[in-house]
């Protein structure tokens, strides 16, 4: 769409919230309704994404804001699987999201992950909307197929809105105990200051084109400069795979510029900087050609902002979360390569000096480092002697290993949000190295504890 003159690219966005408070089922709930009235509506599966387009979104607010005036051509809503903490993956610096959704289950309250999640957008300073979901589940709920939240409101018995008030105090309450202001968004007059919550039903999609409109709206109110579109390229490792017929692939966001078929390229790789050159540039066919498994569309070139799968040699060791940096004729290599590696390095220095301490593995550059500041705060204070990303494998064993000498208890692996090989589980048990393994961070903490208690006593 050509609508706005400011040449604005698509904000990205990620779901956030605690396990079961329905991540998945809201992007389908979004995803699902516009596929079944065709593929008018342009929505794109991507590599670990989700295209919106503008029309789309305008289609489905239609009752709320007929008039609704889209700057911005669609939004790109990050959905890969299994990672749950996508405020970790960076871009330049910054959280590669503009902008989250925080789901919380209208009756299970604030969670662990919740809290954790919350934490996290904190850190990053990553703007969000709580989707208050599953209001669908208030005793006697009367659905409204994807109504507009107040509509569906008004037309509750008495009971289902007291209900629903019930529940909203207890979920206000408990985020002004995390220290934060929130409000219906209707009635949220100070966004920015109080954050808003959208009542949403992922199952009869209540409420959802709310949450679309309010993203979309308020991201290009608030985020026109970190939303209009530069050629220089932005562009971030979501995750590293290994594909057949491929070999080792990286997905990315691309967030700004544009990538080419033979760029030269350089990534941060757990050994140092990787430079090589794009061997072929991927995505999905589409969506109702999916199950055409393993095959992909290819580009000769592609343009921000898209999810996307490179092929390219030499990415094994690459690191999930860091930037993807392209070689230009005037670029100097080495300044770039000692750039790409920039945020290993900020992670590296908090190891402890005197070599003695646990050591952690984690899924990408972002999700270590938030855990390694875990570690470190006052109240929890466990050194760290060695680091990985990536599964759990044999040589992180070998290395954790080495404390058993030093002190036995810190011969320890801390995995968060990480498998373990088989090998690798084998093989610490022969020697005796300790995995403890979970996927909120504050969990290996009590696991930890509870061992070294267990050791004295
Ligand atoms: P995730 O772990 O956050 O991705 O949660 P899922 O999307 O997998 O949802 C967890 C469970 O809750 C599934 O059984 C969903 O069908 C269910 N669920 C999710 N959203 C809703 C909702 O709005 N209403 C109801 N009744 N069930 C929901
Ligand atoms: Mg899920």
């Amino acid at each position: 769409s050509i609508e706005g003159e400011e040449n604005l690219r698509s904000p990205i966005c990620c779901i956030m919230g605690h396990v079961d408070s329905g991540k998945t089922k809201l992007l389908d709930c979004i995803r699902g309704t516009n596929v079944q009235e065709g593929e008018a509506g342009g929505i794109t599966q991507q590599i670990g994404a989700t295209y919106f387009p503008a029309e789309n979104i305008r289609e489905r607010t239609r009752e709320l804001k007929a008039d609704a005036r889209l700057k911005v051509p669609g939004l790109l809503v990050i959905d890969t699987p299994g990672h749950e903490s996508f405020t970790n993956l960076r871009s330049r610096g910054s959280s590669l999201c503009d902008l989250a959704i925080l789901v919380v289950d209208i009756k299970a309250g604030l969670q662990p992950q919740t809290i954790e999640s919350l934490n996290l957008l904190r850190m990053r300073n990553t703007e969000f909307i709580i989707a208050l979901n599953k209001v669908d589940r208030l005793y006697g709920w009367q659905t409204c197929k994807n109504a507009p939240i107040v509509k569906s409101l008004k037309q509750q018995p008495k009971d289902v809105i007291s209900e629903f008030n019930v529940e909203l105090k207890k979920v206000k309450n408990q985020f002004q105990e995390q220290g934060l202001n929130t409000e219906l968004y209707y009635k949220n007059k100070e966004m920015g200051e109080t954050f808003s919550i959208v009542p949403t039903s992922a199952v009869s999609g209540e409420g959802v084109p709310d949450l679309l409109l309010l993203l979309v709206q308020w991201a290009q109110k608030t985020m026109v400069e970190k939303l209009t579109y530069v050629d220089e390229v932005q562009c971030t490792v979501l995750e590293v795979k290994v594909i057949e017929g491929h070999g080792t692939t990286i997905d990315v966001v691309l967030v700004n510029g544009e990538l080419h078929e033979g760029d030269k390229i350089v990534v941060c790789g757990l050994q140092g900087p990787i430079v090589t050159t794009i061997r072929a540039l991927l995505t999905p066919h589409p969506m109702k050609e999916l199950r055409v498994k393993g095959t992909y569309l290819h580009y000769k070139e592609i343009k921000a902002a898209q999810g996307i799968k490179i092929t390219a040699q030499g990415l094994e060791h690459a690191i999930a979360g860091t930037a993807l940096h392209v070689v230009g004729p005037d670029d100097d290599l080495e300044a770039i390569k000692e750039s790409v590696m920039e945020d290993m390095e900020s992670v590296m220095s908090r190891i402890e000096k005197s070599g003695e301490g646990v050591y952690v593995q984690a899924s990408t550059l972002g999700s270590l480092e938030a855990l390694l500041e875990f570690l470190k705060s006052p109240a929890v204070k466990i050194p760290v002697s060695g680091i990985g990303i990536g599964p759990v494998h044999k040589k992180d064993i070998m290395k954790a290993g080495v404390m058993l000498e030093r002190k036995k208890e810190y011969a320890t692996i801390l995995a968060f949000d990480v498998k373990v090989t088989t090998e690798a589980r084998e093989l610490a048990e022969d020697m005796g190295v300790k995995i403890f393994c979970a996927d909120i961070i504050y969990h290996l903490f009590d696991l930890f504890k509870g061992y070294i208690e267990n050791i004295k006593e």
